[in-house]
């Protein structure tokens, strides 16, 4: 009797030696919860692949989920089936039986044993097949670029017969490699920049400075929804949302305006600092890419960075835009961040930005503002926004149960 499965393959986490153990627990964790299980059990680990019954499933839905979660190399829909060698015959004609019904005209057969003690060498099993499959689909054998490659892994006593493979994002498992904090405008750039991060095993905590009340919540939503995208990698915790507007205000009224988007920036970095603190979050994340604007030149930024306490990571700064922006497209953002909304950094803004601040002007400026007491105002009346995730718990100070700060 075939069964229906996904099975799951990873490639980096392979690496990882004896941590290897902690790694696919995880991914099978993430994997539990992209399908909404609430027992990751039923997904077995199985010589480095990971197998997800899909019986009460709809496949297609079900393999596309899977093939969206940090870790995945790809996902292949499998029969499983006994290794008697009818049951992988029958499994093998149904696949690429599939496979022609959608245009193939040529296959191959690919049969692999692992951790198994079963005799017939991989080499006859693929003959065998390959046979079986050419009387009854009609199909020609090409084994060096066939349409359609059919995989037997034989492995322990069962055998995985699949054809059809989905591409994952690769990268690590979600919540594998610690917390970060994100700050998360809602343009292009910072969606692309907190996915990245995630891809590689960061929780993601956002924060996002909007430029209420001197602007429309229209930003506060689009991250909202960024927010959601986000949330199916398992990767992102919780958003902050600080109504940044008063706070520019007082910049703008206090400082040289060719200076105010780096004082903006600093005091963004203040905040996202004091966040950190509370989440135990050891590095921030920008999206800038140098170059792009004015404050992404290499002194801005060493200017930005001069406040940070944390190491601050750019994952696009050697990205060009449209790059930047086709990836948006594939995570799902790009259709969010281009829409028309009022962006808190076009506040007050002026007509010449320095381009190549020196670190001492722009403390000379930013001394004559009450640097903490504007960060204790940001801290203390912001509100956040949680996300479902498997790998996030709310800091003690800042509790999802606080309803007068936390909506969902
Ligand atoms: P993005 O497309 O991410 O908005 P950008 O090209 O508009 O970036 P900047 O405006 O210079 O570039 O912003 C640089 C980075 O600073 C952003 O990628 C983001 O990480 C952070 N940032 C800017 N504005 C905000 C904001 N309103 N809230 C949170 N972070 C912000
Ligand atoms: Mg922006």
């Amino acid at each position: 009797m075939a069964s229906h499965a996904a099975l799951v393959h990873y490639h980096e986490i392979g690496l990882k030696g004896h941590n290897k153990r902690t790694f696919e627990r995880r991914l099978q964790e993430n994997l539990a919860f992209a399908l909404g299980w609430p027992d990751a059990r039923r997904i077995r680990i199985v010589a480095s692949r990971l197998v997800v019954p899909l019986e009460d499933e709809d496949p297609g839905a079900a393999i596309e989920r899977l093939a969206s979660v940090p870790g995945v190399a790809f996902v292949a829909e499998a029969l499983v089936v006994s290794r008697e060698p009818r049951a992988m015959e029958e499994a093998a004609v149904a696949a690429v039986s599939r496979a022609a019904a959608d245009g193939a005209r040529t296959f191959a057969i690919k049969a692999r044993r692992s951790a198994t003690d079963h005799p017939e060498p991989s080499v006859e099993i693929a003959r065998r097949v390959g046979e079986r499959v050419r009387r009854e689909t009609g199909l020609g054998v090409d084994l060096t670029t066939p349409d359609v490659t059919c995989h037997i892994d034989v492995v322990h006593d069962q055998a995985f017969v699949y054809a059809r493979k989905v591409q994952g994002p690769g990268g690590l498992p979600a919540g594998s490699a610690g917390r970060v904090v994100a700050l998360l405008s809602a343009g292009i750039d910072s969606p692309v920049a907190a996915w990245r991060i995630i891809r590689r095993g960061a929780v993601v905590v956002g924060v996002h400075f909007s430029g209420r009340p001197h602007t429309d919540a229209s930003s506060e939503e689009a991250v909202t929804e960024i927010g959601r995208v986000l949330e199916r990698t398992g990767g992102l915790g919780r958003i902050y949302v600080v109504r940044f507007g008063d706070l520019q205000r007082e910049i703008s009224l206090a400082a040289p305006p060719d200076l105010r988007v780096l004082l903006y920036r600093r005091l963004m970095v203040r905040v996202a600092e004091r966040i950190a603190d509370e989440e135990r979050a050891k590095a921030l994340v920008t999206g800038e890419s140098l170059g792009q604007v004015a404050s992404q030149t290499l002194e801005n930024i060493a200017a930005i960075d001069a406040v940070a306490r944390r190491p601050v990571f750019r994952p696009l700064i050697g990205s060009d835009k449209q790059e930047i922006a086709a990836e948006a497209r594939r995570i799902g953002t790009f259709e969010i961040s281009t829409r028309p909304q009022t962006d808190c950094c076009t506040l007050f803004m002026p007509r010449t930005p320095e381009t190549h601040a020196r670190i001492e002007e722009v403390d000379a400026a930013e001394s004559l503002l009450e640097v903490e007491r504007m960060v204790s105002d940001a801290v203390s009346s912001m509100r956040w926004i949680d996300f479902a995730s498997p790998v996030y718990r709310a800091p003690r100070a800042w509790p999802s149960s606080d309803d007068a700060r936390s909506y969902r």
